[in-house]
């Protein structure tokens, strides 16, 4: 087939070309003299992008998974009392590994749409006298649903109670594309993956922690080795690894975050938020609806749309691909076949998300949805155009 395929699943998500020729590399030697000087100054720079000032950064070798079980495993002690809420098929699976942990698992069930009920969040951290909850879970953005949740009003939940847990944040599809504040907002363990706003393969899971989250660790007793933050830390503070690190990842690692800083954080956050509003536009000029059940909860790096009944959403994810070389997220779980999404994450642009907008259109049209040829990119293209008059205008 000619021309480019089209990525635009939120995660995966397109990797630059400085990233891809970076890791074009012959292989290296991760025990040179010289290999701090690579490892360090990923150390920095990624807690930059975290926003962390005063804990430290873990790189792992594996899929975001393996952070969530880190912050678990490195933190916690089997029957911990934890805080957790389930609104997708994200937050539904950390809930699902906190069990197999053996934590009591307190958990909030919420519509899917909506995110993190941070009113129950306040009542319950309120109610706990005896500080029986050692940790509270937030799910930054819900990839399953394209929502977003608030992990400041979280920490203010958790200030007003003067409650000690920790906060978790599963911030796979949201650090580095969308607004975080570590340190600000008092995050104990925030995670990620390489794969979607690092603009990376997969196969690396960052965790940043915080020094609150170095001393728990000091008292945890679950069973640990991979993912051990004592050996990490042993080996991270000589320069190295306490085993064969994913030496390529690492170059693409250190090309990313070059582009990230380069472009500046406020920028690549306000890049997010124009493309994903024009195609929550887009979606509103189709006459469809998108996941997110308000304004509040809408995600800049991920948008899922509601089909109408009788119209199968995988189905036009199919169309999409076998029709017009692009790839379009299906809808997990609960919301199977019924929303498709579109991921607006990581190296992308306004004339990319327009490509993306006109095979999901073509595909909506194919499978019988009765939506106005050109109505949804149209409408992507006015905002477009009004927002880089905005940014041409500030520049
Ligand atoms: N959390 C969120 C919000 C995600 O979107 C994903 C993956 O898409 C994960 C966790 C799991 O990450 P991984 O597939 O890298 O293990």
């Amino acid at each position: 087939m000619a021309g480019y395929t089209h990525l635009f699943v939120p995660g995966p998500t397109n990797v630059p070309e400085t990233v891809r020729q970076a890791m074009n590399m012959p292989m290296e030697d991760m025990r040179a003299p010289d290999y701090p000087q690579l490892v360090n100054g990923l150390f920095v720079d990624l807690m930059k992008v975290y926003r962390n000032e005063t804990g430290r950064a873990f790189i792992f070798p594996s899929s975001g998974t393996g952070a969530w079980e880190a912050a678990i495993a490195n933190t916690l002690n089997p029957g911990d009392r934890v805080l957790m809420s389930r609104f997708g098929q994200f937050s539904l699976l950390w809930v699902d590994m906190a069990q197999r942990f053996g934590l009591d698992v307190d958990v909030v069930d919420t519509e899917w749409g909506t995110g993190v009920p941070v009113d129950i969040y306040a009542e319950r951290l309120a109610a706990d006298k005896e500080h029986r909850i050692k940790a509270v879970f937030v799910t930054h953005n819900e990839t399953t649903t394209g929502v977003t949740s608030d992990v400041a009003a979280v920490r203010a939940a958790l200030d007003a109670a003067k409650h000690p847990a920790l906060l978790f944040v599963d911030g796979v599809s949201s650090i580095a594309s969308i607004d975080f504040r570590q340190e600000e907002w008092g995050v104990d363990c925030a995670v990620s993956g390489s794969q979607k706003g690092f603009m990376l393969p997969p196969g690396l899971a960052f965790l940043s922690v915080s020094q609150k989250a170095l001393a728990a660790n000091k008292q945890a007793k679950q069973h640990r080795t991979y993912f051990s933050f004592e050996d990490m830390i042993r080996a991270n503070d000589t320069g190295y690894f306490p085993y064969t690190p994913a030496v390529q990842l690492l170059r693409g690692l250190r090309a990313a975050l070059d582009l990230l800083l380069d472009e500046g954080l406020d920028n690549v956050y306000a890049r997010h938020n124009r493309l994903a509003q024009g195609v929550r536009e887009a979606v509103k000029a189709w006459g469809l609806q998108i996941c997110a059940k308000g304004e509040k909860w809408h995600s800049d790096t991920v948008s899922a749309v509601i089909v109408p009944d009788g119209i199968d959403s995988t189905e036009i994810v199919r169309r999409a691909y076998h029709g017009y070389q692009t790839s379009l997220g299906v809808g997990l779980n609960k919301v199977a076949g019924k929303v498709f999404r579109i991921g607006h994450i990581g190296w992308i642009n306004e004339v990319m998300m327009c490509s993306a907008l006109a095979a999901a259109e073509m595909a909506l049209l194919d499978c019988g949805v009765k939506i106005q040829a050109g109505s949804g990119v149209g409408a992507a293209v006015e905002h477009y155009r009004q927002s880089a008059r905005a940014a041409v205008a500030k520049a």
